[in-house]
Parts: C-alpha cells; sequence; structure tokens
C-alpha cells in the first residue's frame, strides 16, 4: 500500500509488483486495486489514475457493491459524517434542543414528541452542519487566504445541487456547506481551490499550476472528491 495514498483515506490500493509488466486496475469491495510493475513511479501512477479515471467513475456507478450510501432517515443508529469522521446518531429527549459530538455519536436531543420526527431531527443537524462549516470554512479561507496572498470579496456557505464551491469574477466565494462532512484534507483542496481561481479565473494549466504549489497532491484529492461526493449528501 502507498503510504501515500494510505494517508488521505483515499479507496486505492497501489500493488507494485515484480509479476507485472503492464499495469492494471479491478475494482474490489471498497476499493481500487492497481497493480503496477515496480519500477513504475509515483508520478506514473497518477497518469494513469487521471487516465483511468472516467472508466473508473462509470465503474462505480455501475457497482452495486459500492453502494454504501445511505438514504438519511434520521434515526437512531444512522450515521452522519463529520470532517471526515462517522459518528452515530443518538435521539434524546431533554428540555432544550441541542446537538453535541461525544465520543462518536452524535447526541441530539429533542423535545419527547420529537423523538421520531424526523423532519424536526433533519432540521436540527442541517443547522448545527451549517454553523460549523460557517466557521470552519471562514477559518480555513482566512488561512489560506493569507499564505496565497490573496482576498476575496466574500465568503457565503450555501448548498448547491452539483458543485461543492465557487468563485466568481469579481472574487465572491461560496461553498457548499455539506463539504464540512468530508475529510480535511478534501476541504483543504475545495478552499485552496477557490482561492486559486482569484488569481486563475478558470481550469487552465496556470491554474492547476497555482493549486499544486499548494497541494502538491491536489489529484489525489480531487479524485477522492469525485468518488465519494455522494457520501456528503444531506437530504
Ligand atoms: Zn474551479
Amino acid at each position: 500500500m502507498n503510504k501515500l495514498l494510505e494517508k488521505f483515506h483515499f479507496p486505492i490500493e497501489i500493488i507494485k509488483t515484480n509479476r507485472q509488466k503492464t499495469a492494471s486496475i479491478k475494482l474490489k469491495k471498497e476499493f481500487f486495486e492497481i497493480r503496477v510493475p515496480k519500477h513504475v513511479s509515483n508520478n506514473q501512477i497518477k497518469d494513469l489514475i487521471i487516465n483511468w479515471s472516467s472508466w473508473m467513475n462509470k465503474k462505480l456507478s455501475e457497482s452495486k457493491n459500492y453502494s454504501i450510501l445511505q438514504t438519511n432517515k434520521y434515526k437512531n443508529g444512522e450515521k452522519f459524517s463529520y470532517l471526515g469522521r462517522n459518528y452515530i446518531l443518538k435521539i434524546n429527549s431533554g428540555n432544550t434542543t441541542s446537538i453535541k459530538l461525544q465520543s462518536g455519536f452524535f447526541h441530539i436531543f429533542v423535545k419527547e414528541q420529537d423523538i421520531n420526527n424526523s423532519d424536526v431531527i433533519k432540521l436540527l443537524l442541517s443547522k448545527w452542519y451549517i454553523n460549523h462549516a460557517q466557521n470552519y470554512l471562514y477559518k480555513k479561507t482566512d488561512l489560506y487566504s493569507k499564505i496565497i496572498n490573496v482576498q476575496p470579496k466574500s465568503i457565503r456557505i450555501k448548498k448547491y445541487k452539483s458543485k461543492w464551491g465557487s468563485c466568481s469574477s469579481n472574487g465572491n466565494i461560496s461553498y457548499s456547506w455539506p463539504i464540512i462532512m468530508s475529510p480535511i484534507k478534501i476541504i483543504d483542496y475545495l478552499v485552496v481551490h477557490e482561492l486559486c481561481h482569484l488569481i486563475e479565473h478558470n481550469h487552465s494549466n496556470l491554474f492547476w499550476q497555482k493549486v499544486q504549489k499548494y497541494v502538491p497532491d491536489y489529484i489525489f484529492r480531487k479524485q477522492y472528491m469525485n468518488l465519494n461526493s455522494k457520501n456528503w449528501l444531506f437530504d
């Protein structure tokens, strides 16, 4: 297993072997297995992954094994992710409504009569996520603004249907709040991506060079994001 990939929880396992003359890829239960001859460099593997990505996406969408995706019902025992970690939903009755993350649990306190009301639970959870997304993304954007030396005009938190963020030509950055469910490295990549659009308002080579300067392994994160986006839906 390639250490670099392991570090980012990327669902691809790379096996370097002398037994193989050409590279191959297979979709296993929860990850792709890529086998390459020993002499193949990590950069060459990156290129392979890029070349294979549309095939990989197609394969995933066809695969039944991959759909570990839950349809949220907002009931006890369901898993909800925050910054890449899963927490189990535990609904309790209480005098006030509140949410607390504690030792692997999303503890939700609602009035006795709302314990089975998924609309109430969903609303509470989404408010919690939006709040945390706001704080977290503001801080991260501030941090990376200083590093990259750019200044967005405004930062907005909303919910997009089919993208995680955007940067308008006059410098307004928007993020889709469910991104807060994803691993921190993915959020960092998104923030850097949008901030780099303040310098390059397109997806040219120059733009990706800028992104790479601050997130050298951005290709892995981008790919991870494409493959896992569905797991961060909040519907
Ligand atoms: Zn972009």
